[in-house]
């Protein structure tokens, strides 16, 4: 008789819960990549905390990228656009808003030549072309100022790429 069916019949199957997590854990790490703003092995000038000559009053939150005029930005990861637009100090600039490593994670690309690619409020994959390298607002060359900030904290980014990459 159907209503003297043993109740394990209608539990779901261990194995069907446990593949589903596995897909998810696999999705999830790709979502926590990471690659270079700019090509890899691009020169460096202004490092972390140092107090450039000129422009800036404060210490340095970032790193400043030289790989040229008109070098692609990318999306260091995948992420959410918090910002995109224009700042009197970082010119035309984008922060994007990631999840690596369950932690709050910010990136920052400033001084770029022309309004960014990408839009306040969109989903941007790895390697998204934000805009592309320039010398906007208050910027003696053109170069592409990067910023991680972990919980709203500027942290040294070249050291937290080596880590993620
Ligand atoms: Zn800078």
């Amino acid at each position: 008789m159907a209503s003297q069916l043993p109740a394990q019949t209608f539990t779901a199957s261990p194995s069907v819960d446990i593949s589903t997590v596995q897909r998810d854990k696999l999705s999830v790490s790709k979502l926590w990549e990471i690659q270079w703003p700019v090509p890899q092995g691009t020169p460096t000038n202004d490092g972390f905390g140092v107090q450039p000559a000129g422009v800036r009053s404060s210490v340095h939150v970032g790193i400043d990228f030289t790989p040229g005029s008109g070098t692609p930005v990318h999306a260091v990861s995948y992420g959410t656009v918090l910002e995109a637009g224009w700042d009197d100090e970082y010119g035309w600039y984008v922060l994007i808003q990631h999840d690596v490593d369950h932690q709050d994670v910010k990136t920052l690309y400033a001084h770029m030549q022309a309004s960014p690619s990408v839009s306040r409020g969109e989903t941007l994959t790895r390697g998204a072309v934000l805009g592309y390298v320039g010398s906007t607002g208050l910027s003696t060359g053109a170069h592409l100022h990067f910023e991680v900030r972990i919980n709203d904290v500027p942290i040294e980014p070249l050291s937290w790429l080596r880590a993620h990459l």
